[in-house]
């Protein structure tokens, strides 16, 4: 099964307290490219990116309150084309199962992911970023039942 990833991606970005910094530099370098996109963060790193680049940011929950959860959710759906993810490697995080089911839903789901700025960078200067993109996906068994509802 594969679906169309549009030249216009849908990304989500997400930062671990001791990473926001970080991810706020690579966006403010990285605006131009950003604003071509669709961007969606978790609560806290949403509020700071929006006010960092000036651009619309549709944020989710924060991410310790369900908002991982919720871009896990969105990717499952595919709501969510890409995933800028900045966690944090040297501290402890008290939803750590949130944290893991995300990066196993992108991972699952073939969504380019990144998860520090070296790899970022190659992700955002790819010139896929400005095209369409077949994006091969795991052929699962939906129940009838469950895509009725959806
Ligand atoms: P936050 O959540 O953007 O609300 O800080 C990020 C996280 O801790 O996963």
């Amino acid at each position: 099964m594969s679906r169309i990833l549009d030249s216009q991606k849908r990304i989500a970005l997400v930062a671990h307290d001791n990473k926001k910094q970080d991810l706020l530099e690579w966006a403010r370098f990285n605006r131009g490219t950003l604003s071509r996109h669709f961007l969606y963060a978790t609560g806290t790193t949403g509020e700071l990116l929006a006010r960092e680049l000036d651009l619309p940011v549709t944020r989710f929950l924060s991410g310790p309150l369900g908002g991982d959860q919720q871009i896990g959710a969105a990717i499952a759906e595919a709501k969510i084309d890409f995933l800028i993810f900045f966690w944090d490697p040297l501290e402890p995080q008290p939803h750590d199962p949130d944290i893991k089911a995300l990066l196993r839903l992108s991972v699952l789901y073939n969504i380019p992911t990144a998860c520090n700025r070296a790899t970022a960078d190659f992700i955002i200067s790819s010139p896929l970023m400005q095209t369409e993109y077949r994006l091969d996906t795991p052929d699962l068994e939906r129940p009838a039942r469950l895509a009725r509802h959806f």
